[in-house]
């Protein structure tokens, strides 16, 4: 009788389970074997790759539907190793104020934001920048009480130095006229001493402290965000570094309600409460769509500020190194602790002694040996010459971001010199000793767009492209590597390469529809690349045809 329930059973799932044959694709994948293209890509119902051929079909697909890709250039779908997606949402659903040039304007979305918007909380925004502005002054509290009164009002400027409250926020900070500046930052004010409404630096956090924190609505709305926004741009993972357990929460009640359209790996902010309280690693939760099983660090600062950790002075601040953030004995505890609660472990780390010392406590941890927890270094900025076979003699993940190069190219000079930059962003000589490079973007800090990543991976180029000929262009990688670190290389990072990151029989169906083929047009061209859908476990979560 079981017998035959389990047949009848499976007669009714066969009836159902059409498998989707996508023909006229210019598609490419990376494999462990290098690049393999293909013409057709057979989806079964579940979402999975049946196979894929060089051709047509060589079998026959009863019932199958068939979608004609027209010759269009198919990719395996990007994943972003090191980014931040609820500050992502953040600026997707809050106030948006960059590049507004006017004051009047900035006061009059204020005004559209919070009716539509409306209830008694915060109304919360950035980007404004009155250097656009006609009059060039800090804008006052009185500008937005003039739309918005009844309600408190915070917006951070482009640079996130300095605040906009209007005077409801004012009031709940408890600013008045007898306030102090705090140290290192300042309350503007007229000529009476009263508070104009701009705050700087520290003087911010007499605001921000009163910010409520996120509701659970407000975390889920801004991830929902985030995760359309990355869609649309050929993105189906992210490695997301630094998740709370209120985060984690949501996520899983997100992932229930099949609200999760990316590939969300994890990376728990801590060793400490938050750690403690997720307990063990999520793997493939969700249908697939939640894993957290990887632990952020942070060892040192950055090299903007100077807080990255350096063996010896900064070049151009002789009596400053940086500082790391634990000393050798504190690292190993938290490396240890994550890794015997069965954790990756992902340190961030942008000096050359900040990076020794997380190789040093995965050394300790793993006992010389590499590990099949595949901790990770994020960013592995700017790293020793003698410590980049240790990446490789213990197993350890270079999670890097191939746009940062290009954005910090001249600054990082300055503050190392040149012989330290020969181990900065020093993605070749990481492959040549048999590294994974697995490639992110950070965004928000850097823009969310991963062709734009690629691009700068192949020509060590800034978009404007400069230097011609790239900068250190000893470090850059051909298209297939650039290709395989945002793939196959970012999944195994995340122990994910049996399931994802290549288009393979018996993974999952999660691919990009893109305008261009990136391994024919010039490289110039490779960062205008525009995606046309975006395709995860074989439903299609974005389609360009919709959004024009
Ligand atoms: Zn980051």
């Amino acid at each position: 009788m079981k017998t035959l329930i389990l047949a009848l059973a499976l007669a009714a799932f066969s009836a159902s389970a059409a498998p989707t044959v996508f023909t006229n694709a210019n598609g490419y994948t990376s494999t462990d074997d290098g690049i393999v293209q293909f013409e057709s890509l057979v989806v079964g119902d579940d979402g999975r790759i049946l196979a894929i051929y060089a051709g047509l079909p060589e079998e026959v697909y009863a019932g199958a539907q068939v979608v004609d890709l027209d010759g269009a250039t198919v990719l395996p779908g990007m994943t972003d190793a090191h980014a931040h997606l609820l500050g992502l949402g953040a600026l997707r659903t809050q106030l948006d104020l960059f590049g507004i040039d006017s004051l009047e304007t900035a006061v009059s979305m204020i005004g559209d934001f919070a009716a539509a918007n409306p209830g008694s909380g915060w109304v919360q925004g950035r980007g404004w920048n009155q250097v656009l502005w006609e009059s060039n002054e800090f804008p006052t509290a009185a500008d937005i009480d003039r739309v918005v009164s009844d309600r408190p009002v915070w917006l951070r400027r482009v640079d996130g130095h300095a605040g906009w409250a209007n005077s409801k926020a004012l009031e709940l900070a408890g600013i008045d006229n007898d306030t102090p500046d705090p140290i290192g930052g300042k309350i503007l004010r007229d000529e009476n001493g009263k508070a104009t409404g701009t705050l700087i630096d520290k003087a911010m956090y007499m605001v921000t402290a009163k910010v409520p924190p996120p509701t659970k609505e407000e975390i889920r709305a801004a991830y929902l965000a985030a995760f359309a926004d990355v869609n649309s741009q050929g993105i189906t993972g992210v490695h997301d570094a630094g998740i709370s357990k209120e985060h984690a929460e949501v996520l899983i009640s997100m992932a229930d309600d099949s609200e999760i359209s990316i590939r969300f790996y994890g990376m728990v902010s801590g060793a400490g409460e938050n750690l403690d309280a997720i307990g063990k690693p999520i793997v493939a939760y969700g249908n697939d769509r939640l894993d957290i099983r990887s632990v952020k660090l942070y060892q040192d600062g950055a090299l903007g500020s100077r807080g990255a950790a350096m063996l010896k002075p900064y070049s151009d601040d002789p009596e400053n190194r940086g500082l790391p953030f634990w000393t050798a004995d504190e690292l190993y505890e938290k490396v240890a602790k994550a890794d015997s609660m069965g954790f990756q472990v992902g340190i961030h780390a942008i000096g050359d002694k900040g990076n020794r010392m997380c190789l040093d406590a995965f050394d300790k941890v793993q006992d010389g040996e590499p590990s099949d927890k595949r901790h990770r270094i994020e960013h592995s900025q700017i790293v020793s010459l003698d410590d980049i076979q240790r990446f490789a003699e213990l197993g350890i993940v270079a999670s890097m971001q191939p746009v940062h190069a290009t954005s910090d190219k001249n600054m990082a000079e300055d503050r190392v010199g040149p012989e330290r930059i020969k181990g900065g962003y020093a993605w070749r000589k990481m492959l040549n000793e048999g590294v994974v490079l697995a490639s992110g973007s950070d965004f928000p800090v850097e823009l969310v767009n991963p062709f734009h990543g690629l691009y700068a991976a192949i020509s060590r180029m800034d978009r404007g492209g400069m230097p011609a000929g790239g900068w250190y262009p000893e470090e850059a990688l051909n298209r297939a590597e650039a290709l395989h670190s945002f793939t196959l290389a970012a999944a195994w990072a995340a122990h994910q390469e049996e399931r994802l990151g290549s288009l393979e029989a018996g993974k999952w169906a999660d691919f990009i529809v893109v305008d261009r083929d990136s391994f024919e047009v010039d490289v110039s061209d490779i960062d205008d690349t525009v995606v046309l859908q975006t395709w995860v476990g074989g439903n299609k979560v974005y389609d360009r045809a919709d959004n024009e």
